[in-house]
């Protein structure tokens, strides 16, 4: 598949304009490809052609992206520890670094493109003057959820609530998120502050911000603060609780220590 794969990427980006200054993921499923094209432009950006796909296929396909998503992705572009968290945590495998090549016979797919068009928005906490200590700080993230409304039925069962803070060097709000995975596996807290932060301010994660999350961070959001900080290493992230799961273990942030327990007690 990777050769065919390497044909239809070749097609998908010499029609696209700009296209030889973009990325693009691609999968096919039931006999037509799905695909996410993404220009090379920002380096602290938390997307990329695979996020984008995959956060694309959960929006449009709500019922069957589980399904579609069991199918390997290929990529134009390397997989960064975001996308392969990403990947881990909402898809199942990808290749990468695929190379567009223009040989192999005319392809007779049908072909759809899908982005992501979800603008997180902060919740609203303009209200609130806070110039907040750590541990106050955390008990803001906690109060998201205590106050976000309650989701019920069978796909929220598990929908554990997670709320997630963004605060500036000079210690004030700058976005606020909870989590919103129930249908889209995508959405954690994190993942909805950093895009959303992003997306409101067409910049990356200040230099010196501080996160603060009530729970550790999976390796999907931990690879996605890293991606979207200006300075990783300039980052804090403090969590109210570990999560002794598999996928928050042995995340980037707890390699680079960076991420800190603390109690909102
Ligand atoms: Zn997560």
């Amino acid at each position: 598949m990777k050769s065919r794969a390497e044909h239809i990427a070749y097609r998908l980006l010499e029609t696209h304009p700009g296209g030889s200054l973009c990325d693009v993921a691609l999968f096919e499923f039931d006999s037509t490809i799905y695909y996410s094209i993404h220009p090379k432009e920002h380096p602290h950006e938390p997307f990329s052609a695979v996020v984008n796909l995959i956060q694309g296929v959960y929006e449009s396909y709500p019922e069957s992206a589980r399904k579609m998503l069991r199918c390997r992705l290929f990529t134009t572009a390397s997989l960064t520890p975001m996308c392969k968290g990403m990947i881990k945590v909402a898809a199942k495998r990808a290749t990468d670094e695929v190379v567009a090549q223009p040989s192999g016979p005319e392809l007779l797919l049908s072909m759809v493109e899908v982005r992501s068009t979800k603008k997180p928005k902060s919740l609203d906490r303009s209200h609130q003057e806070p110039t907040l200590d750590d541990q106050g700080w955390m008990r803001l993230a906690y109060s998201l959820i205590q106050s976000a409304p309650e989701k019920i039925g069978p796909r929220f069962l598990r929908d554990r609530p997670v709320g997630a803070i963004l605060v500036s060097p000079e210690n004030k709000l700058l976005f606020a998120s909870i989590n919103d995975n129930a249908s889209n596996k995508t959405c954690h807290a994190e993942v909805n502050l950093v895009q959303g932060f992003f997306r409101a301010t067409g910049k990356p994660l200040p230099r010196n911000s501080r996160v603060y999350t009530t729970l550790k961070c999976c390796k999907m959001c931990a690879a996605m603060i890293w991606q979207g900080a200006v300075d990783p290493g300039a980052i804090q992230v403090f969590y109210g609780e570990n999560d002794p799961g598999p996928f928050a273990q042995d995340t980037i942030l707890s390699k680079e220590k960076i991420e800190v327990l603390i109690s909102p007690l």
